[in-house]
């Protein structure tokens, strides 16, 4: 009996398919097919052209993984990229990005900053983000209109904030944003209290109250700096992470990022409640913050992602170059060289981001039955030869401009390195027209 032709919208033949689920696996000559959105298809070359499809597209010299996944950054921080450089943590917030945001966030701010990221971040092979910013009604409805997939964490302090005048207004916000983008296909909404050293422990009994009742993930700051710790053991006498443990937040639904400090009792209590770490190695080295231990974390079992942070303080949304950074300095603070390979570094910047933030059945990997978030790297050129591992090659020796090809959910969001549905040009505008008000060179 002749077997009925698979019918796809697209199929993708790239040089080079990395699944990332199964490990270490790279596929050669393979195909990827794709329908409603979804992969539908994975095979030989041979079979895949067996396949009804729509649209044939040939990728040589590509690889094919599955999207980037920045799980952590506050996008519309874009727009500070550069303002305040070279400073420590503290000092850096409190007498240059706060006293910044507190004249000149406001709605559009927030929207033109947020589209900037989703620009940059999509040019650089990022399907999914995550955000933590001010006004994020504003940047959920900039990702509804980019296309791109993210988490929106609703920032809570204990003091006022740009859109909120105290954290009960913030989480109000956040309970009916959640209400609203429920059935979003693409955004999930989370609960993002700042850090230990800005949420006291009511509010915090309160987030944990409400993300228990909407099964809603807490993205926070912690243990980003080693005075961070310290004062809370001056102040305390407690860990700022044992704190989170006994208020009841740790849970496979917390995001806890940076731990640039863990002690032995610290990596005990991520082990015990299966939370995620979120790793942003640029972000602390130009901090100078400290080193997150990620090989003693992942040898532990513990979930680890990868993040940008923002871009006043990264200074880039390049998650690729941010996965290098991250395997090269695993190698340093561990002592070892077999310290987080290229092939686990892929695996961190894509299943484990996935993971972190609950979305690991959706996206993550190149399996049949999950959406088609995908980005084709071309590695074509001169630096990248000759290739012995892909993988290697994509973590060690290729830059974020050699992403070419971008699907998220199915839908082209680069082709040939340019952006199908934003406008670069106007976006370059518009930065450059805050960048002049800001700089104070308008008046
Ligand atoms: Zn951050």
């Amino acid at each position: 009996m002749p077997r009925t032709a698979v019918a796809l919208d697209l199929l993708l033949l790239p040089t080079w398919l990395v699944p990332v689920e199964p490990a270490g696996v790279v596929l050669k000559d393979h195909g990827l097919g794709v329908r409603d959105g979804c992969i539908v298809f994975i095979g030989p070359r041979a079979e895949a052209l067996q396949c009804n499809a729509a649209e044939v597209r040939e990728l040589p010299g590509m690889l094919l993984s599955p999207g980037l996944i920045n799980a952590h950054g506050h996008a519309a921080m874009t727009l500070f990229r550069g303002l305040a450089d070279d400073l420590p943590l503290m000092t850096w917030l409190e007498q240059h990005i706060w006293p910044a945001e507190g004249k000149w966030v406001d709605e559009a701010f927030v929207r033109d900053g947020t589209d900037l990221a989703i620009a940059e971040q999509i040019k650089g092979g990022i399907t999914c983000f995550s955000d933590m910013y001010f006004y994020p009604k504003v940047a959920s409805e900039r990702v509804h209109n980019s296309g791109i997939r993210a988490q929106i964490a609703l920032p809570i302090l204990d003091f006022p904030i740009p859109g909120a005048a105290n954290a009960d207004e913030a989480i109000r916000q956040g309970i009916e944003l959640f209400g609203d983008l429920k059935h979003h296909p693409r955004i999930k909404v989370a609960f993002g209290p700042h850090a230990p050293y800005t949420v006291g422990d009511d509010n915090l009994e309160k987030i944990r109250v409400i993300a228990e009742e909407l099964d809603a993930a807490i993205h926070m700051h912690v243990h980003e700096t080693a005075f961070e710790v310290q004062q809370a053991l001056d102040n305390t006498a407690e860990r700022p992470l044992a704190r989170l443990g006994r208020l009841g937040l740790l849970g496979p639904r917390f995001q806890a990022v940076h731990m640039t400090q863990v002690s032995d009792e610290d990596l005990g209590l991520l082990v015990e409640s299966n939370c995620s770490v979120i790793h942003c190695p640029e972000s602390n080295l130009k901090l100078a913050s400290g080193f997150c231990p990620v090989e003693r974390l992942w040898q532990a079992g513990v979930n680890v992602a990868i993040g940008t942070d923002g871009a006043a303080s990264n200074n880039d949304l390049d998650l690729l170059s941010e996965t290098r950074t991250a395997a090269l300095l695993a190698k340093a603070v561990a002592g070892s060289a077999t310290a987080l390979d290229a092939h686990r570094a892929l695996r961190m910047a894509t299943l484990n981001g996935a993971r972190a933030l609950g979305l690991e059945a959706t996206v993550g990997s190149l399996e049949v039955g999950k959406a088609a978030d995908l980005v084709a790297f071309d590695l074509s050129g001169l630096a990248q030869q000759p290739i012995y591992d892909p993988v290697s090659q994509l973590i060690y020796a290729t830059g974020r401009d050699c992403a070419k090809y971008l699907w998220v959910a199915g839908k082209p969001l680069l082709e040939d390195g340019r952006l199908t549905r934003l406008d670069e040009s106007q976006l370059i505008a518009t930065a450059q027209a805050w960048g002049r008000r800001i700089g104070g060179h308008d008046e």
